[in-house]
């Protein structure tokens, strides 16, 4: 097997798909794996990123888990690293950023990295060591008042700080302007000073083409999506169809949504209003013990010939508080994710085989009731999004996995016409 170039860590799993799907787009063939897997790899790929669960666990624990999946990625034969995490930066005073760069940093032997969470084409560029999130700074972005990642500094030389022991500075947009040769010189001048991580500015693009040279051989860099633009140029890969190409799709088409965010609303509605099948998971009734899943099922059979069908249980803010107050947001939640990922699996049994699957926490509930462990990235549908193909008990599927607030209000039909 030939070893791969690139071994990734993210922080969380759609976070993993986000960094996957640029990779893919800027020329390497990648498969995402969820969780450390058991044992080796076994596809041909350019790159692996292995999706964890640490963004918001203790910092120990996102640490074991980090240097776990590093030890994976070592076995084979990952020559550089990267550590991606949100590209507002979500952490605490405690991290996890800076200790999991910290310890990545240690078992990699290495005293420098840097550190930046820049993704223009989604609005998020650093300046002066500041993060934008699109007009305004992070701490007024609304992520000030994020329930576990509360964002209150937008100045993430200072943030990074408070999470690290290693001192920690900037390369400049001054530095980042000129390219390749003038970021090395401020490296080695930062390196000089004695510090360990630097934060990086970069406000477009082509701020994050030029930075991608200059990182070539560093063997680790922590960051956010957006890096990952300017890397495989440094492993000889440039853009290409066989980057994303996947086994040709087949079987019967549907989507199951669990998202209740606004875009997810439009998408649904859309779907409703070109007049394609649906059928609504009601809350209320999963709580008073109907087999919800099994009447969805019984209900689609007979339908997915004639094309996609779509299982949701999305619904407006008002309706979802109604039923938070009834349940409890947290039960009601993982009884719907429970269902629906019932479905999923019911739905594939029937012989599904393209899927489109709505929410973060949805997906992460319905990749793991059809025991995926590894996914190839293929297509981008929408920014962010791609097509992925994975192995299940019942065959090869193509599934993809929307977070809330991506995708046009036309996915849930676009998806399948991408595919095609
Ligand atoms: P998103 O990516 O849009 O945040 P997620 O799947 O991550 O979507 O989260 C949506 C959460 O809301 C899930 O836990 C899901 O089970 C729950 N949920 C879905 N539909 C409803 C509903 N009608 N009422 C209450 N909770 C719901």
């Amino acid at each position: 097997m030939k070893p791969v170039l690139l071994g990734c860590i993210a922080d969380d799993f759609t976070g993993a798909t986000d960094l996957a799907n640029n990779l893919v787009r800027a020329g390497m063939r990648v498969v995402q794996t969820i969780g450390v897997p058991d044992g080796p790899l076994d596809s041909e790929v350019d790159a692996v990123v292995v999706a964890l669960k640490s963004r918001t666990v203790a910092p120990s624990d996102a640490v074991a888990q980090s240097l776990s999946a590093l030890a994976w990625l070592q076995a084979q034969g990952a020559q550089q690293i990267y550590f991606k995490y949100c590209s507002t930066f979500d952490s605490t005073a405690q991290g996890n950023i800076g200790p999991v760069t910290e310890a990545l940093m240690d078992a990699l032997q290495t005293d420098f990295s840097i550190a930046t969470p820049a993704f223009p084409d989604n609005g998020r560029t650093v300046f002066k060591g500041h993060l934008f999130v699109g007009e305004v700074l992070l701490n007024e972005s609304g992520m000030q008042n994020h329930p576990l990642t509360p964002m209150t500094d937008p100045n993430l030389v200072r943030v990074m700080q408070a999470q690290t022991r290693r001192k920690v500075g900037l390369i400049d947009h001054k530095a980042v302007a000129q390219g390749e040769a003038a970021i090395r010189a401020r490296i080695d001048a930062l390196r000089a000073q004695g510090v360990g991580v630097a934060v990086v500015d970069a406000v477009s693009n082509d701020d994050l083409l030029r930075l991608g040279p200059a990182l070539k051989g560093m063997p680790l860099v922590t960051a956010g999506s957006g890096v990952a633009i300017g890397l495989p140029a440094n492993f000889g890969l440039a853009p290409s169809p066989q980057a994303s190409a996947l086994p040709p799709a087949t079987g019967l088409q549907a989507v199951v949504s669990g998202s209740c965010s606004l875009a997810t609303n439009r998408q649904v509605a859309h779907f409703i209003a070109a007049g394609r099948p649906a059928f609504a998971v009601n809350p209320l009734q999963l709580a008073a013990g109907d087999d919800v899943a099994s009447e969805a099922l019984a209900w689609a059979a007979p339908l997915l010939a004639g094309g996609p069908v779509l299982v949701y249980s999305t619904a407006e803010p008002g309706a979802v508080k109604s039923v938070q107050a009834q349940l409890g947001a947290e039960a009601a939640g993982a009884m719907v994710e429970r269902c629906i990922a019932t479905i999923a699996r019911g739905l594939v049994e029937l012989g599904v085989r393209q899927l489109i699957v709505a929410g973060g926490e949805t997906s992460g509930a319905c990749v793991q009731a059809l025991d995926i462990t590894q996914m190839q990235i293929g297509p981008q549908i929408d920014p962010g999004v791609p097509w992925c193909h994975a192995v299940t008990a019942s065959g090869g599927i193509h599934l993809t996995l929307k977070s809330g607030n991506f995708g046009t209000d036309d996915f849930f039909s676009k998806a399948f016409t991408v595919l095609a």
